[in-house]
């Protein structure tokens, strides 16, 4: 094989590597992202449960705010039952109270088995909670473990390129740029092995004398389908 063609095998070998490594890299924001979907579940089961917790309060609050207000106006009922000399009158916001007491009653009732469906509903609102930390805990070490990733990544292609230009400083100028503008046109490789008179950059078999060119070994020869630089493997 001839020395050049082996200089841009070495070369290829380091671009495919800086492009694979390239790719990561830049598929490292989606691996984060889906890390951090898996959390979605469990913040909102953690919001349903705080919100039918909320509910019941508000209803034991507001029943409260009932029995509160019925409270008020037995002691300014009491107070006007002191100040009255008149029976009739006395008896009649003796009823009026009694009245409200019941009221008081139903709604202190009403308030307890509020209480009871509170205790009741709280353990769901733990258990989401612990959940969500648990998850929490594993995407944070995936987090970390694609942000340790990147790093490596980054490092590797610093080093790779470094000795990608290193390399090209000692091929020929003329063969480099038949490589660097095949690299850039074709994708994936510039140099490709002939399997039998099989080209293994375009699967196309390639004409006799193209086949013997390359047995001769003595200049770069190119696969007149694709144009890709050819070596006899082996
Ligand atoms: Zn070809």
């Amino acid at each position: 094989m001839l020395a050049v063609v082996q200089q841009l095998l070495v070369l290829q070998d380091r671009d495919q590597r800086i492009r694979a490594l390239t790719k990561d890299l830049k598929d490292l924001p989606l691996l984060q992202q889906r890390a951090n979907s898996r959390l979605e579940d469990d913040v909102a089961a953690v919001a349903n449960a705080l919100a039918a917790m909320r509910e019941v309060e508000l209803k034991i609050k507001s029943l409260d705010l009932d029995a509160q207000t019925r409270r008020t106006s037995i002691a300014r009922i009491k107070e006007q039952q002191f100040q009255t000399r008149k029976n009739e009158e006395f008896q009649a916001l003796a009823f009026e109270v009694t009245r409200y007491e019941n009221e008081v009653r139903t709604l202190e009732d009403q308030e307890l088995e509020f209480m009871g469906q509170l205790e009741s509903v709280k353990p769901a609102h733990v258990q989401a909670t612990l959940q969500l930390s648990e998850t929490k805990k594993h995407v944070d070490e995936e987090l970390a473990a694609i942000a340790e990733r990147g790093k490596n990544v980054e490092v590797q292609l610093a080093e790779l390129k470094a000795d990608r230009a290193q390399l090209a400083t000692a091929v020929d100028p003329d063969a480099l740029s038949l490589y660097d503008r095949l690299m850039k046109s074709k994708g994936d490789a510039a140099v490709v092995p002939l399997l039998g008179p099989i080209c293994q950059g375009c699967h196309v078999s390639v004409v006799i004398g193209t086949q013997y060119k390359l047995k001769a070994d003595e200049e770069i020869t190119q696969c007149e389908q694709c144009g890709r630089v050819l070596f006899q493997e082996g």
